[in-house]
């Protein structure tokens, strides 16, 4: 399982995810040129993928799942509430398979879990993707104000989590935004703070967990720093070893190895077993 974002942030979020010959995006939040600008820098041809499953209708996640979806033929996968939300940008050619929150579906030899999260969206969810030939099993969890019990249930067990770490809750607070705005994020339909994700990512820590891609930074009310040192010393704490980052908004994360990221968290990585 390889896993990477295109760029994160509310200027624009999408996942690659690649399981054997499954290769799909979730959210596709960009205009076509940059998805294929940016897939290419990943070394991938957007002919080779095969879907894009969108979490909810907001635009930082669907700009460009109309154009790609018709200039790729990719199928769409949204609940019935996410489509009637994007019709603007749909033309009514292009492929669309529905699913429902919590209701399990197949995508290719992938088995995906979405479960309904709290945001101010029509029908938002944050999914769980499932390899059931390697068992490895994959997080993304943006735009949550709050990480509910199904969503955290969801989650128990994943071996890499693209986790949201949107503002530090200092900055937002000083931050010239209007109350209103504030208001907004910070609630429980908002999302997820820097404190709330390092709380997030300590509860859902098992000897498997290879790593964390922390994801949707604001720009305005987050450092990627400030949001890399809470995580890091929350987990630190509890004796994690494995890998913390946080999602460039410009640029495509690295590609993510899940099995050797799993592998460096249970044994320090192949190198260092060696010498052991
Ligand atoms: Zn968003
Ligand atoms: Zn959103």
């Amino acid at each position: 399982m390889r896993v990477a974002t295109l760029g994160s942030g509310s200027r624009g979020n999408s996942v690659f995810v690649e399981c054997g010959r499954t290769r799909f995006l979730v959210d596709a939040g960009f205009s076509g040129s940059e998805i294929a600008r940016r897939l290419d820098l990943l070394g991938v041809a957007p002919e080779s993928i095969q879907a894009i499953v969108v979490t909810h209708e907001h635009r930082d996640h669907t700009a460009g799942v109309g154009i790609a979806a018709r200039r790729w033929h990719w199928p769409l996968y949204l609940t019935p509430a996410t489509e009637r939300a994007c019709l603007s940008l749909l033309r009514g050619v292009e492929t669309v398979r529905h699913y429902e929150g919590e209701v399990p579906f197949e995508l290719g030899e992938v088995r995906i879990h979405p479960s309904s999260t709290c945001h101010d969206a029509a029908d938002p969810v944050a999914l769980t993707i499932l390899d059931p030939d390697s068992g490895l099993k994959l997080g993304v969890a943006t735009d949550l104000g709050r990480a509910t019990t199904p969503v955290r249930n969801a989650l128990a067990g994943c071996n890499f989590v693209v986790l949201e770490s949107n503002h530090d809750e200092i900055m937002l607070r000083e931050s010239p935004y209007p109350w209103s705005v504030k208001q907004r994020i910070g609630g429980s339909r908002g999302h997820l703070s820097n404190r709330l994700a390092a709380d997030l990512a300590a509860d859902l820590l098992h000897p498997a967990l290879g790593g964390f891609l922390l994801a949707h930074l604001s720009d305005e009310c987050n450092a990627p720093s400030a949001a890399m040192q809470q995580a890091r010393k929350r987990l630190a704490r509890k004796g994690y070893r494995g890998m913390v980052d946080v999602a460039p908004q410009d640029r495509p994360s690295p590609l993510y190895d899940v099995a050797a990221l799993v592998d460096v968290a249970r044994n320090g990585g192949p190198q260092l077993r060696l010498f052991s």
